[in-house]
């Protein structure tokens, strides 16, 4: 790494000396040029005075503006230097503005309040991947239900609710919400009504209110503390001397990837969502709070308010799920509820089994 530094900053340094050569020597040349110019005229104008064909005064008139003249021309090496930096960052500007904007149709369906959503037959591949990462995927879902994918990592469940979120867009097959096509709405009226928390979730350096209020600004203080109250987060309030208005992270409180994580739950909680996806968000955690969190989850799928996609690997935190899906290499090979799922002896079963056998065999340990 020392060596990896050293190299780097070599390089800089020789880049550097070569901008200041020429720099300098662009000055060099610029700053003769204009002087002997200036001095030719002088000499010029002084002999024209000693010929008489001009007087004193003229040649004073002369000199004064010569400055107003040759100053800017001294200035112009530094307007090449300046122009030579920015248009670099001018360029890069310009590229990310140049990204196509995301379609939206022309006349978007308004689809209100999602009440439910269907993939059907969905298939989708990316860009630099040789393979589908989802092979027809069907399934339909409606409010009030939780559903929950498991399967292995890598076996496409994060590309399902990118695409589920509108990030992606289907290679084959289509995505109905409250039975309109994803290319008929607006995908921003989707997005609006979402609660996304992501397996890397990300926060802001500033204070945990300016943190929520990122998703919902006309939130309230009271609106604030129960949804982190929700979320778990008691043990980082307890520690905050200010309360929301804390700073975290660089000169605040320092948060740990779990309460990072249960501050973005309490983040996608605030905003009182009709969709509310959970992608592998309690992994992160020990298994006392994801059970204390899985508690709020299952309490609010039992409201019957909203729509619940669950991802994780503890089974025992999805295994309340109305249906499950089991993935395998971006297919679904089983789906169903939990006692169904188990009684299949499936892939499933297996991992149940796993998990389970995981806890008697640290009950015996104890
Ligand atoms: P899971 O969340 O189930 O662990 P993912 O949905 O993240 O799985 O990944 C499914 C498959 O898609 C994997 O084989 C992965 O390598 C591939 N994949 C994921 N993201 C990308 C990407 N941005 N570009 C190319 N391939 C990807
Ligand atoms: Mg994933």
């Amino acid at each position: 790494e020392i060596n990896r530094l050293n190299t780097n900053t070599r390089k800089i340094l020789g880049l550097e000396l070569k901008k200041v050569k020429y720099i300098r020597t662009l000055g060099f040349i610029q700053g003769t040029t204009i002087n002997l110019l200036r001095n030719c005229v002088i000499v010029f104008l002084i002999y024209l005075v000693f010929r008489n064909e001009i007087a004193f005064g003229d040649y004073m008139l002369f000199f004064m503006y010569s400055f107003f003249i040759f100053n800017p021309l001294q200035e112009f090496g530094n307007i090449i230097q300046l122009y030579r930096e920015t248009e670099v960052s001018l360029t890069n500007f310009k590229q990310l503005m140049e990204q196509p904007a995301e379609e939206i149709p022309a006349n978007p369906v308004k689809i209100g309040p999602i009440k439910e959503m269907e993939f059907s037959s969905v298939s989708f591949k990316h860009l630099t991947s040789t393979r589908h990462a989802l092979k027809n995927v069907s399934f339909k879902i409606k409010t009030g239900e939780t559903i929950a994918f498991v399967g292995p990592s890598g076996s496409g469940k994060t590309t399902l609710v990118k695409l589920l979120v509108g990030l992606y867009k289907p290679a084959e097959g289509n995505i109905l919400y409250n039975g309109h096509a994803y290319t008929q709405i607006d995908i921003n009226e989707l997005r609006a009504q979402l609660g996304f928390v992501t397996q890397d979730s990300q926060l802001f350096s500033g204070t945990i209110k300016e943190n929520l209020l990122f998703v919902k600004p006309d939130a309230t203080d009271d609106e604030c503390m129960t949804a982190l109250n929700r979320a778990a987060c008691h043990s980082l309030l307890n520690r905050a001397d200010k309360g929301l208005d804390t700073l975290i992270g660089e000169g605040g409180i320092k948060v740990s990837g779990g309460e990072k994580q249960r501050i973005s739950i309490a983040r996608a909680l605030l905003r009182h969502p009709n969709l509310l996806v959970f992608d592998e968000a309690t992994s992160a955690l020990d298994s006392l709070t994801e059970e204390e969190i899985s508690e709020t989850i299952r309490t609010l799928s039992n409201s019957q308010e909203h729509i619940t996609v669950l991802i994780a690997h503890r089974l025992s935190t999805i295994m309340h799920a109305n249906t499950i899906y089991v993935f395998e290499k971006g297919g679904i090979i089983e789906y169903g509820t939990h006692e169904q799922l188990v009684n299949n002896k499936g892939l499933y079963y297996a991992m149940w089994r796993q998990q389970v056998g995981e806890t008697i065999e640290i009950l015996k340990n104890h």
